[in-house]
């Protein structure tokens, strides 16, 4: 989610609709990597303030990133767990910083953006060993030559990575495929592939998001989705028999 001149009102009702539709954790990006320095940057410790208050108004966990070493203490006092995204994934002094953190929090780590599968997991050693045992792994797609798609999404890392590591694995298949249309499907796609969990882009209305729009779905798509997954949870935990094929 971004947004600036939309308002707080807009994140507080955005927080409210996710939650109905089922989200368990609020992701908002305060401090935001955006490739040109004239794109819209994020609104800073007032973003921190607003994902404050949406998690004391909804109950939801908050999730935001954390682009430098200086900022994890305080971005930490408000997030309850940080993210480090594909830019900066091979940031040592971030990652370190993170492991480092007093407050312990749990750190989502992005794939980076032409990561290798030992790169990713060095990066998460990184956190590991500086003292933070608790390092989410996010696939959001890898750099590729077709421009159909932002990215490539590779889930074929989902169960290399559960017999190369204990850590968990979740999916981003809005920034992997950039397209709406694509979301639902790579969502189910990527918890039949062994994901532990899903982060989806959301906004009232996509079309006018600040960015990432074309990525974005409503919350009533969200809704959707979450009840497919949880079909498709019971299926796979054989609670559910597969329709037989005549
Ligand atoms: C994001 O999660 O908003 C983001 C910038 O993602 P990534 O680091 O995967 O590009
Ligand atoms: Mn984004």
């Amino acid at each position: 989610m971004c947004r600036r001149e939309q308002g707080p009102d807009q994140l507080l009702t955005t927080a409210q609709a996710v939650k109905a539709a089922g989200a368990q954790l609020l992701r908002g990006g305060a401090f935001k990597p955006r490739t040109s320095p004239y794109q819209f940057q994020g609104l800073g410790v007032e973003g921190l303030h607003l994902l404050a208050e949406a998690r004391e108004l909804t109950g939801l966990p908050v999730i935001t990133e954390v682009m430098e070493p200086d900022m994890v203490e305080t971005v930490a006092q408000y997030a309850d767990i940080l993210q480090i995204g594909s830019r900066n994934m091979q940031n040592f002094p971030l990652l370190l910083a993170a492991g480092r953190s007093r407050l312990q929090r749990p750190v989502m780590l992005k794939r980076g953006i032409s990561a290798t599968i030992e790169e990713w997991l060095l990066a998460a050693e990184y956190i590991v060993a500086a003292g933070n045992p608790n390092v989410i792994l996010c696939e959001r797609g890898i750099r590729s030559f077709d421009q159909h798609t932002r990215n490539l999404l590779d889930l074929t890392c989902v169960p290399l990575l559960q017999e190369l590591t204990h850590l968990p694995v979740i999916v981003d298949p809005s920034h992997a495929t950039g397209r709406r249309e694509l979301v639902p499907t790579m969502s189910r796609a990527s918890i039949a592939a062994g994901a532990a969990g899903l982060i989806l882009e959301v906004h009232p209305d996509p079309t006018s998001a600040l960015c990432d729009g074309r990525q974005s779905i409503t919350p009533e798509q969200l809704q959707a989705i979450v009840q497919e997954i949880q079909l498709l949870t019971q299926v796979l935990a054989h609670k559910m028999p597969l329709p037989s094929v005549a």
